[in-house]
C-alpha cells in the first residue's frame, strides 16, 4: 500500500469511527458498568467508571489499590480472560498473562499509569494458554512470572507440541469425529469440540512461549505477600486444573479467583476435576456475605454468582447421575443432556470439553475408575 491510499484510508477510517464514537458514547452512557451485574451497581467499592478502556478489556478501581479488568470477547480476544492488579505502598502485583502480548502490554501501561512503585510479580492463577499466552511482556519487563509449581510443566506438555504440529494435523482425528457422527446433534457437538481446539492451538502457535519462572509451592500455601498496607494471600485449589490459585485481600473481601470461578458460561471442565471443583466452590459459598469475586471469566460478581454456578454445576451433575444409574452409556448419555432455559444464554466453550468432559469425569469417579484428562494433544 503506497502513502497516499494509506492516508486515504486512514482519513475515511477516522470519519467513519468518529461518528461510531459517538454512537458507542451515547450506548456507554446508557449502560455505565457493563462490567458489572445488577445488583453490584451501588458497591460503594467499584467505581463508576473504568480507568481505562480498549472495548476488548476495560479496567476499573474496585477497592483501595485494588483494580479489575474485565474482558468483553465480543469487541476481540486481545485479553480474554479477567486480571488485575494489586498496588501497596512498596510494591505491586499484576495477575495473569492474558490470551496475547497486547492483552497484557494493556494491562502493564495501565498499571504504570495508576503508579511507579516496582512489580514484584506477575501471577498466572493457572496454565491455561488465555491466561498465561501473553507472559513474555513481563519476562522482557524484569517481572518475574508467578505461577502454581506445576503450571510450567503443564504448559511445557502441551504448548511447544503444538507449534512443532499444523493445525490440520493437529484436528485429523476431531474432523473423524464430525464424520462419524450418528445423529445431528452429535455432529454439531463434535463441530463445537473443533471449534473450541481450534480456538486454543492458533494463539499457542503464534506465540513465543514465556513460561512462570517463579514456582510457588502448593504445600506452603496460604501464603501471605505484604506489599505495604495491603497484604495479599493465595491460596490453592484444585478444580478447574490441577493448578489453580486465588488471590485473596481479606482486609476489603475482595478475590481474584481465575477459572475456579466464572460467569455466564457452563465449567470448562477439559483439564478438570468437576467433584473437588464443586467442593471449591461450596468453600467459596461460606465467604464474608461481602465478598466481591473477579472471576475468570464474566462480570464482576458477589456470592449470587457463586451460587449460580454451583446450581449449573448441581444440574449437570444431577443429569449426568439419572443417566449413569439408568445405565446408559457415558458417550450417549452425555449428547443427551438438554440445556435448561434458564442457561440457554450461556456459552459453552465446546460441548465435549464442558458437559462431556464433566459426565465422563463424573462417571469415572462413580464407577471407581480414576478420572481421566482428556487427550487433547
Ligand atoms: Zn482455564
Amino acid at each position: 500500500m503506497n502513502n497516499f491510499s494509506n492516508s486515504f484510508s486512514r482519513r475515511s477510517f477516522l470519519a467513519g469511527a468518529s461518528s461510531l464514537g459517538a454512537l458507542y458514547a451515547a450506548a456507554e452512557f446508557a449502560l455505565p458498568l457493563p462490567a458489572l451485574a445488577r445488583p453490584l451497581l451501588d458497591d460503594p467499592r467499584i467505581a463508576a467508571q473504568p480507568i481505562a478502556d480498549k472495548g476488548f478489556a476495560s479496567i476499573r478501581k474496585i477497592g483501595n489499590g485494588l483494580y479489575a479488568l474485565i474482558s468483553d470477547r465480543s469487541k476481540g480476544m486481545q485479553t480474554r480472560s479477567n486480571g488485575g492488579f494489586l498496588i501497596g505502598r512498596d510494591a505491586a502485583l499484576l495477575v495473569e498473562g492474558f490470551q496475547t502480548t497486547i492483552g497484557s502490554t494493556f494491562q502493564l501501561e495501565t498499571l504504570r499509569t495508576v503508579t511507579q512503585v516496582p512489580v514484584r510479580a506477575a501471577l498466572n492463577t493457572h496454565w491455561h494458554f488465555d491466561h498465561t499466552l501473553g507472559n513474555s511482556v513481563y519476562g522482557g519487563a524484569g517481572i518475574p512470572i508467578w505461577a502454581h509449581a506445576d503450571a510450567a510443566t503443564r504448559m511445557a506438555a502441551y504448548y511447544p507440541k503444538w507449534q512443532s504440529q499444523d493445525l490440520a494435523t493437529y484436528l485429523a482425528p476431531w474432523e473423524k469425529r464430525v464424520r462419524d457422527a450418528k445423529t445431528d446433534s452429535q455432529r454439531e457437538h463434535a463441530k463445537s469440540d473443533i471449534e473450541g481446539l481450534t480456538g486454543m492451538f492458533v494463539p499457542v502457535s503464534q506465540t513465543v512461549l514465556a513460561l512462570p519462572n517463579h514456582p510457588l509451592d502448593p504445600a506452603k500455601m496460604p501464603m501471605e505477600i505484604d506489599l505495604g498496607g495491603l497484604t495479599v494471600v493465595i491460596e490453592t485449589y484444585i478444580g478447574h486444573t490441577d493448578t489453580d490459585l486465588i488471590f485473596r485481600v481479606p482486609d476489603q473481601n475482595i478475590i481474584y479467583t481465575g477459572d475456579l470461578l466464572t460467569g455466564g458460561q457452563y465449567p470448562v471442565n477439559i483439564n478438570g476435576y468437576p467433584t473437588k471443583w464443586r467442593a471449591t466452590l461450596a468453600k467459596f459459598a461460606t465467604f464474608d456475605k461481602n465478598t466481591l469475586f473477579v472471576p475468570g471469566h464474566g462480570q464482576v460478581m458477589g456470592l449470587e454468582g457463586v451460587a449460580e454456578m454451583r446450581s449449573c454445576f448441581d444440574d449437570l451433575a444431577e443429569h449426568a447421575e439419572k443417566s449413569y444409574k439408568a445405565g446408559v452409556p457415558v458417550e450417549d448419555a452425555m449428547e443427551q443432556y438438554i440445556v435448561p432455559d434458564k442457561y440457554k444464554n450461556y456459552r459453552m466453550f465446546s460441548w465435549g470439553f464442558t458437559i462431556g468432559r464433566t459426565y465422563e469425569q463424573l462417571y469415572a469417579e462413580w464407577s471407581g475408575k480414576p478420572v481421566q484428562i482428556l487427550n487433547y494433544s
